[in-house]
């Protein structure tokens, strides 16, 4: 099993809707035995700024794919949820990344773990923490919390819906 962090991020149409449904394809197509969600927070945009607000949450899963086969699979989900690919850091109806993967380090641009922004993105590392604030991140061998205390972001995340409020609605859709 690989203990997976992925981050999700939404900034167009129903944005809640759109992660909603990220979480519920990610539960079926992962297989995971274990999912921890954090709450979804709303952040300012990054890059390119002249866009609509975020939403942003991370997710962690014990999972049998490996980390190729997981990066396969949350491309799969971008596609099906309709993201378009055009301005770099433009809008996007769904975004998925792997932030980091336990005793898993890889540098290609495939695919690159842990994910080199992290220490500079708070709206990655304020959900991150609220879940797994011990977690060390490989190569820059410090934790999330750590991490977040020294990044340089002052951009703003503000709480959108709690982790606890967000699982219910998980829950009324899936049953
Ligand atoms: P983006 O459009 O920013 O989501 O970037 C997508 C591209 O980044 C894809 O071609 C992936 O193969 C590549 N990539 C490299 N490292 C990662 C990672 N840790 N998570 C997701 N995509 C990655």
């Amino acid at each position: 099993m690989f203990r997976t962090f992925i981050g999700i991020g939404s900034n167009s149409g129903d944005r809640l809707a759109a992660i909603q449904s990220a979480i519920t394809m990610l539960s079926k197509t992962a297989r995971p035995d274990r999912v921890v969600i954090s709450s979804i927070y709303e952040t300012e945009p990054f890059g390119y700024r002249n866009q609509a607000y975020f939403l942003n949450g991370v997710i962690e899963i014990a999972t049998p794919l490996n980390p190729l086969e997981t990066l396969r699979c949350l491309q799969r989900i971008e596609r099906e949820l309709g993201r378009k690919r055009g301005i770099k850091w433009g809008p996007r109806t769904i975004d998925l990344d792997i932030l980091a993967i336990e005793g898993f380090e890889c540098e290609k641009k495939e695919l690159t773990v842990p994910h080199p922004g992290l220490a500079e993105r708070r709206f990655v590392l304020v959900p991150f923490d609220e879940i797994a604030p011990c977690f060390v991140i490989a190569r820059l061998n410090k934790t999330v919390r750590q991490l977040l205390n020294q990044t340089t972001d002052e951009s703003q995340v503000n709480l959108y819906i709690t982790s606890g409020a967000l699982m219910k609605k998980l829950k009324e859709v899936t049953q």
